[in-house]
């Protein structure tokens, strides 16, 4: 257009034109100390991701550990836009290569300023606390005076007791009421969850992020297989309890195994699964015999036409998706939750 004098050719500005040259002055006098970082970066990138792989690598330390991934992150994008030819960065290349670093960039400094998931946190405190001495599982009510969105049954939170201790994930055994009612129930099974019976008290504050999770049986087909091994029975809870509040016409059977029997315990469930006209299967490790996928195909005729939930020990989910994959069943229709962040 300037060609056929449509339109005036822009004056370059000398003063723009002057602190780019500064600006690539800069950078070009930063190249030794980005090379130098960059490859120590990608060391420490190196083992941090191998130290999260490492499951033996204790969770509390993990969590910190981890952090530092953002930190790194943000030295190799010190590395990039120092070393990267200035000439690319007008290229489709650039362009896409400055919207993902500056979208890493902002999400490390989220990380880093422990900003991840604060929109999704709710203050509340202990209301009630009862402890199932036979199989070591602390039920918590939890009253929250901030918002919260609801929830699925099935779905998990992060849930704070201790600041200095920091969140663990738990699933929300209750179904959303609407009224600001969460109950969890916890199984002394580590370090810290092992001291909550003796630790916690009605009353104390406690911080709840969430809710999160995909484990919240829609699939939306009308036969379904629940099975819980010990403590895996807590998303169950919710589904049962939202099923006795609003019945939704599918047929369920669930199965709970328990090495751990507590009265109390599977007299609630049994109660709550009557309501929700789910038929419950006991099994008590020792006195019944153990749940394969032979033994589940044979106690539901139609399993062909369901699709199977589980929520228990890794060992025991693998054997009854590889027994029940290998009759048939999708491997779609198998859907797990393990309690394992990584
Ligand atoms: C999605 C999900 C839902 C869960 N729901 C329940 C539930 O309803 N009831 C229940 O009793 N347990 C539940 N758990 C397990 C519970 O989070 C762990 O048992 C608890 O965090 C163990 O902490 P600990 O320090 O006592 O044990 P440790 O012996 O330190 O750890 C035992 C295991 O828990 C993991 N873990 C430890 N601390 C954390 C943490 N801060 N965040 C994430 N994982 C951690 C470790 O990697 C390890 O595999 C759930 C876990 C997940 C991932």
């Amino acid at each position: 257009m300037v060609g056929w004098g449509w339109l005036e050719r822009p004056v370059r500005k000398a003063a723009g034109g002057e602190e780019l040259g500064a600006l690539l002055g800069f950078l070009r006098s930063q190249r030794g100390l980005a090379e130098e970082l960059g490859e120590w970066a990608f060391y420490a990138a190196v083992a941090l991701i191998l130290l999260a792989l490492f499951k033996r690598f204790p969770y509390r330390y993990f969590f910190k550990t981890h952090r530092l991934l953002a930190v790194v992150y943000l030295v190799l994008v010190f590395h990039s836009v120092v070393l990267m030819n200035s000439a690319y960065w007008a290229s489709p290349l650039g362009v896409t290569m400055a919207v993902l670093l500056l979208a890493g960039t902002l999400a490390a400094a989220i990380s880093l300023l422990r900003r991840i998931g604060g929109s999704r946190r709710a203050l509340g405190h202990i209301e009630a606390l009862e402890l199932h001495k036979d199989n070591r599982v602390l039920g918590i009510d939890i009253r929250l005076q901030d918002r919260w969105p609801g929830h699925q049954a099935g779905q998990f939170a992060f849930v704070t007791f201790d600041p200095a201790e920091g969140p663990h994930p738990f699933t929300i055994s209750s179904a959303w009421q609407g009224d600001g009612h969460l109950r969890f129930h916890i199984k002394g099974i580590g370090d810290y969850t092992e001291t909550l019976p003796q630790t916690l008290t009605v009353g104390d504050p406690v911080t709840v992020e969430g809710p999160y999770g995909r484990f919240d049986f829609a699939d939306g087909k009308p036969r379904q297989i629940w099975v819980a091994g010990g403590i895996g029975i807590t998303p169950f809870i919710a589904g049962l309890q939202a099923l006795a509040e609003q019945p939704d016409g599918r047929s369920i059977d669930l199965f709970y195994s328990t090495a751990a029997p507590d009265q109390t315990f599977i007299e609630r469930l049994q109660q709550l699964a009557g309501q929700a006209r789910v038929r419950l299967h006991l099994l008590v490790s020792g006195r019944d015999e153990r749940l394969t996928g032979e033994r589940l195909r044979e106690q539901v005729p139609d399993w062909r036409t369901a699709d199977v939930w589980f929520c228990g020990p890794a060992g025991f989910g693998r054997s009854l998706r590889e027994s029940l994959t290998a009759s048939g069943l999708p491997a779609a229709d198998f859907h797990q939750e393990l309690f394992e962040m990584r």
